[in-house]
């Protein structure tokens, strides 16, 4: 097929210990999944979790150098493990929701945070808080089959060594089977969607020159400098 324009590359992630990758289709993100971080946030603490989108081609790999977002003065980093999804589906129930999983990630859900806080007081779309250039960083994708679920598991975040966040993932006010099941509610979920789940507490910012680390126990680090 001829097209018009360039056609824009398929985005894709690694997999680990194997040649095959994973396409990306659609990057969905939970919001205020973990109670300390709805306080630190000043939401709250009885709205359910909620849901936004980055595009795909926001993800970048393991390894990359984060350029300084432009509008902002306020980028800060939120680590969250991520769910790569393997069979799609509509009205997923919970019992059956992780059968959907492929894999999982360590991902950094990066926020102009200033522009984010400045669009919700509005009562705007956050898209341009979250969704702008290399926003989703996102490490090598483990199958399932290789590192199992990850109801609990320690996940933090490291920023030149220093640790940022330090949680644990049974923190989630939706664990994962919840959060496919109600999002395959709204809408139809396809393989290469990716979800990330949320983050805990500790978010905060950097600057040109830091280096982010970012783990998850059973998973690859994911690294990422600032410049
Ligand atoms: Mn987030």
């Amino acid at each position: 097929m001829e097209f018009v324009v360039s056609k824009p590359p398929l985005v894709s992630i690694a997999v680990t210990n194997q040649n095959k990758r994973f396409p990306v289709r659609r990057v969905m993100c939970v919001g205020r999944n973990y109670m300390a971080h709805i306080r630190e946030m000043g939401g709250d603490e009885r709205d359910p979790p909620f849901y936004f989108a980055k595009p795909a081609d926001s993800i970048i790999p393991n390894g990359s150098q984060l350029k300084y977002p432009p509008c902002t003065s306020n980028l800060h980093y939120e680590c969250e493990l991520v769910a790569a999804i393997g069979v799609g589906g509509c009205n997923i129930s919970e019992d059956m929701a992780l059968d959907h999983v492929y894999g999982y990630a360590v991902g950094l859900d990066m926020t102009r945070r200033d522009l984010q806080i400045a669009l919700r007081e509005k009562g705007r779309p956050w898209d341009m808080g979250k969704g702008f250039d290399q926003s989703a960083p996102c490490g090598d994708i483990h199958p399932v089959e290789q590192v199992g679920h990850f109801p609990k598991g320690r996940l933090w975040l490291e920023v030149n060594g220093e640790i940022k966040q330090d949680s644990d993932l049974e923190l989630m006010i939706w664990n994962l089977q919840e959060t496919i099941a109600n999002l395959s509610e709204l809408i139809e979920l396809s393989p290469g969607d990716l979800i990330y789940t949320g983050t805990p507490d500790g978010v905060g910012p950097v600057v040109p020159g830091d280096k982010m680390s970012a783990h998850i126990e059973g998973l690859d680090t994911l690294n990422i400098t600032v410049c």
